[in-house]
């Protein structure tokens, strides 16, 4: 990517709009990075669906909006779409969901062996145990804070994949725009 176009979007991702949760700045940093191809978001304030659409234009993607205020954003239109008919789909589709998503497979295995309507529970039990090192930037907890430098629940503290997955985001591009505590977290724990 040109280094204007790619200083450009880390300034959109450093000044968000008041309706982007700061959970979503991980997303995002995974899709412009081409880490994930599709993310899906809570918007969390009123907002007007072409207030939102102009800003995610502005970062070369495209959103479709679901009844329950989530967003789903990619590069590619026909993501978004599936994205939201999986998630419409009345049939578990927690696994389908989470491959769509990008997620590690062993984490969406886990996630599909939990149950959706039980996720919030075990991202507490995952999020109450101890990361160690650099597998810190893991750690689900601070996710609402955007602490997290991953935005699934990973399928255990020492889970490989996830890792790879924040390390890449921290190291890439618009590793910048992640929150400054997930950095000291990756320095301090690398001799580990
Ligand atoms: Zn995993």
């Amino acid at each position: 990517m040109h280094h204007d176009a790619t200083a450009r979007l880390r300034h959109y991702l450093l000044s968000p709009p008041d309706w982007l949760k700061s959970s979503a700045i991980v997303d995002l940093v995974h899709l412009l990075s081409g880490i994930r191809p599709v993310i899906r978001t809570e918007i969390q304030s009123q907002y007007r669906e072409n207030d939102v659409r102009r800003w995610v234009s502005r970062l070369g993607c495209y959103c479709c909006f679901d009844d329950d205020a989530f967003t789903v954003i990619s590069r590619t239109p026909i993501l978004c779409r599936r994205v939201l008919t999986i998630d419409r789909d009345p049939m578990e589709h927690t696994k389908a969901l989470g491959c769509a998503l990008g997620y590690p497979s062993c984490c969406v295995r886990a996630a599909a062996r939990i149950g959706e309507e039980n996720i919030d529970d075990w991202a507490t039990e995952i999020g109450s145990k101890l990361y160690l090192g650099r597998f810190k930037v893991i750690d689900p907890s601070g996710y609402l804070q955007g602490k997290s430098a991953v935005s699934h629940v990973p399928c255990s503290p020492r889970c490989q994949r996830s890792l790879a997955m924040a390390v890449q985001a921290l190291h890439g591009p618009f590793g910048y725009c992640l929150h400054e505590e997930l950095h000291r977290r990756l320095a301090s724990g690398i001799r580990l």
